[in-house]
C-alpha cells in the first residue's frame, strides 16, 4: 500500500462540523462590520518579504523566526503573510485610497502563516478576522474599534473575556522610555535569556514579549511606558478610557502589554479568555499612526485589530438556531420527476432541501432524513401520485398532512417556520 500523505505539522483540516460554526462566526462578524460601516477587501496571501520586514520590524520574532519566506522561481523574495495589517496598508497606498470615504473602514478574513511551535491554540496556518480604520487620529476612533470588537464577542455570546489596555506613546515619548529601559537592563544582562541579551541592544521593547520566567522576573522592576507618556499621548489615552467607560466597556490597564509588532503607536489592546490554556489571547490590536509613511505612503493615522478564529471558536457557544433541511422521500421514477420540481422550487425560495440519491426504500429514506435532522419530510410515492396529494411529515411530532402534489407556495411558511 502506498504511504498515506498527511497534513504538515501545525496545519490542519477544518471538518464540516467545525466549518459550520466557522461560517456562523464569520457571518456574525460580517453583520457587525456592516452595522459599523466596514467594507470587505480581499488580499493576496503571498507578498514581497520586504513588506513584512519593514512594517512588523526586522527584530521581531515574527520576521526573524516565523515567516514562511522563500525565493520563487523568478528569484523574488516572497513570504506567506503572517498577518493582514501590512497587506491592507500596502493596498491602501498602492491604490491611493486616502480620499475615498468608503476606503477608510475595511475588514478582511482569511488565513495567516507563522512557523511557531505548534501547541493547543497555536497553528502554523491560522485564521484571522481583521479590521482596520484609516484617517482618524482622535481617540473616538480607538473607542469605536474596541466597541466593535466587543460587540462581535458579545453577539457570539462569549461568556467571559478580559480586555487589556495600554498606550505605547508616540516615537518621541517612546524614545525616552527606550533609553530608560536600556539603562535599566544594562546591569541585568547576565540575568536575561540569550534572545533578550540581543534584544536589549537592538530593540529593548521586545524584551517585554519574552515568555521566559527569568526575564519576566527582571522586568518586574523595569520602568513602564505609561510613566513616560508625553502630554498629548496622556490626553489621548485618558480620553479613550473616558469613551470606553461611556460605552460601558470594562478594561484592565496593563502597562506590561507591548504586543509583538514594532509598528504600534499609542493605544494597544488585547482580549484574553481565562481558562483556555497558555494561548489565551483571542484578539489584539492597536494604533499605528506612522506605518503608512514607513511603507512609502502619505502620513495617515490608523488603527486596527485581529481576532484569532482558531482560538475564539471553541469559546463560542453553538448557535441556538441550527438550520434543518426539508427532505424529499421519493419512490419511483415518476415521483422523482415531481420531486425534482420541488427541489428547484424550494431552493429558489431559500429552503435547504435534501434528497436520497440512492432512492432506497421509504424506511431507508426516512432514516436518512433523521440522520440529517430534517424537520419535515415530503413523501411522494405511487399512491400519492394517484391521489394527487403528497404527504408532509413533521419529523419531530410525526404528524402527517396531505399537501398539493406539485410545488406551490402554500406550504412555504410552514416549512420556513420549521427551519429552527
Ligand atoms: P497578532 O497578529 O499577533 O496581533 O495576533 C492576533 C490574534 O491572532 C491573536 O490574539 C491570536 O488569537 C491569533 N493568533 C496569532 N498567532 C496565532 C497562531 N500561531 N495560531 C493561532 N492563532 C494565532
Amino acid at each position: 500500500m502506498p504511504k498515506r500523505i498527511q497534513t504538515i505539522r501545525g496545519f490542519r483540516d477544518i471538518l464540516p462540523q467545525e466549518a459550520q460554526k466557522w461560517w456562523y462566526v464569520e457571518r456574525t462578524a460580517r453583520d457587525v462590520f456592516s452595522l459599523f460601516g466596514f467594507r470587505e477587501v480581499k488580499l493576496p496571501i503571498l507578498e514581497q518579504t520586504a513588506l513584512f520586514a519593514r512594517s512588523i520590524g526586522e527584530t521581531t520574532d515574527i520576521v526573524e523566526k516565523e515567516m514562511y519566506s522563500f525565493q520563487d522561481k523568478g528569484g523574488d523574495n516572497v513570504s506567506l503573510r503572517p498577518e493582514a495589517t501590512a497587506s491592507i496598508v500596502r493596498m491602501f497606498i498602492q491604490h491611493s485610497l486616502y480620499q475615498q470615504p468608503l476606503a477608510a473602514k475595511l475588514f478582511t478574513i482569511g488565513p495567516m502563516f507563522r512557523r511557531e511551535r505548534p501547541q493547543k491554540g497555536r497553528y502554523r496556518q491560522f485564521y484571522q478576522i481583521d479590521a482596520e480604520m484609516f484617517g482618524f487620529e482622535r481617540p473616538l476612533a480607538d473607542a469605536e474599534m474596541i466597541f466593535m470588537l466587543t460587540t462581535i464577542l458579545n453577539q457570539l455570546k462569549v461568556a467571559e473575556y478580559d480586555l487589556h489596555l495600554n498606550s505605547l506613546g508616540c516615537p518621541q515619548c517612546r524614545q525616552a522610555f527606550k533609553e530608560a529601559l536600556k539603562r535599566f537592563l544594562e546591569d541585568k544582562h547576565q540575568k536575561l535569556c540569550p534572545d533578550c541579551q540581543r534584544r536589549r541592544l537592538l530593540n529593548p521593547l521586545r524584551v517585554f514579549d519574552c515568555k521566559s520566567e527569568g526575564c519576566k522576573e527582571v522586568l518586574k522592576e523595569a520602568p513602564l511606558i505609561t510613566q513616560y507618556l508625553c502630554q498629548d499621548c496622556k490626553t489621548h489615552f485618558e480620553s479613550l478610557k473616558g469613551y470606553l467607560e461611556a460605552f460601558g466597556i470594562a478594561y484592565l490597564l496593563d502597562p506590561y502589554l507591548v504586543r509583538g509588532l514594532d509598528y504600534y503607536t499609542r493605544t494597544i489592546f488585547e482580549v484574553t479568555i481565562p481558562g483556555i490554556g497558555a494561548q489565551s489571547a483571542v484578539a489584539g490590536g492597536g494604533r499605528y499612526d506612522n506605518l503608512i509613511e514607513v511603507l512609502g505612503g502619505r502620513s495617515t493615522p490608523a488603527i486596527g485589530f485581529a481576532i484569532g478564529m482558531d482560538r475564539l471558536l471553541p469559546c463560542v457557544p453553538d448557535p441556538d438556531k441550527e438550520a434543518r433541511p426539508i427532505f424529499l422521500a421519493l419512490l419511483g421514477e415518476e415521483a422523482v420527476k415531481i420531486g425534482l420540481k420541488w427541489v428547484q422550487f424550494l431552493r429558489k425560495v431559500g429552503i435547504w432541501t435534501e434528497i436520497d440519491y440512492r432512492l432506497g426504500s421509504l424506511k431507508s429514506q426516512l432514516n436518512r432524513a433523521n440522520h440529517l435532522k430534517a424537520k419535515f419530510c415530503l413523501i411522494i410515492g405511487e399512491d400519492e401520485i394517484k391521489k394527487g396529494k403528497a404527504i408532509l411529515r413533521d419529523m419531530d411530532t410525526k404528524e402527517q398532512l396531505n399537501v398539493a402534489l406539485e410545488p406551490n407556495s402554500e406550504i412555504i411558511e410552514k416549512l420556513k417556520g420549521g427551519k429552527n
